[in-house]
């Protein structure tokens, strides 16, 4: 009999009270048969019943690990912890607040058994506002322009990342982190795998405008020299 692969979920969550119960249930559901899996749910300090909810889902779900940041210190920290924690031969990176389409996670996972050592999702068909949309084409613009390395456009923090990928990163001891950056920079046999983000199970998102800026700012300072030739000039 085949040996099934060990695999781990990193969920970064901030105040997702209300979307965790589905999110994990879909996923074990999912990937339980296909693999040895395990979960763990990064809460990011919240403020609301995530803690609750995620202390008895751990009861329900043995596969689940809870890990609580003293505060709330962003996603990227969030992911950082994460990957740290992960045990797994793959590690997938996935939303708690159901955007992120579990189904594709099979074909993520044959890739990476085909050989590909990172698999990320390419988001099609944005449900944004038209500033949104054209900054983020602005922002993607700049960044294949000036950057340093190739960071794919419209690729987020859905992905599924090798062991060797993980453990790349985890020697990366940046504070400041724009993870998107990082993981291209790390390198590795990569692949693009297009979703439709589904719509949120419940709440909205964390990003405003003013907190996506200060991302990209941190995108294009840490991986470009443009800014700083911008200041001489
Ligand atoms: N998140 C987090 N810390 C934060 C903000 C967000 O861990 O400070 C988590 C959030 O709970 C969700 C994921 O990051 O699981 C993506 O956040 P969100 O859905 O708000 O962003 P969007 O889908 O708009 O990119
Ligand atoms: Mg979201």
């Amino acid at each position: 009999m085949q040996k099934l692969p060990f695999i781990s979920i990193v969920i970064p969550a901030f105040n997702e009270a209300a979307s965790i119960k589905q999110t994990i249930s879909e996923l074990v559901k999912l990937l339980l048969p296909h693999s040895r899996l395990e979960i763990l749910l990064i809460d990011d300090g919240s403020t609301d019943a995530t803690t609750k909810t995620a202390l008895q889902l751990t009861e329900e779900f043995n596969c689940l690990k809870y890990i609580r940041l003293s505060r709330n210190f962003g996603k990227e920290a969030a992911l950082t912890a994460g990957l740290h924690r992960a045990k797994g031969d793959a590690v997938i990176i996935l939303d708690a607040d159901g955007q992120h389409p579990p189904e594709i996670l099979l074909t993520f996972i044959r890739l990476w058994q085909e050989g590909y050592e990172v698999v990320y999702g390419v988001q099609e068909q944005r449900h944004e506002s038209r500033m949104t949309k054209l900054a983020k084409k602005i922002y993607y613009r700049l960044m294949k322009r000036f950057a340093s390395i190739d960071i794919p456009s419209n690729a987020g923090d859905f992905r599924l990342l090798d062991r060797k990928a993980v453990n790349s990163l985890n020697l990366l001891t940046e504070s400041s982190r724009y993870m998107k950056g990082l993981y291209a920079w790390v390198g590795y046999r990569s692949i693009a795998v297009p979703y439709v983000a589904r719509k949120r199970h419940s709440g909205n998102t964390h990003f405003n405008f003013f907190k996506l800026f200060k991302l990209g700012l941190i995108g294009l300072t840490g991986f470009s020299v443009l800014p700083l030739r911008l200041v001489s000039f």
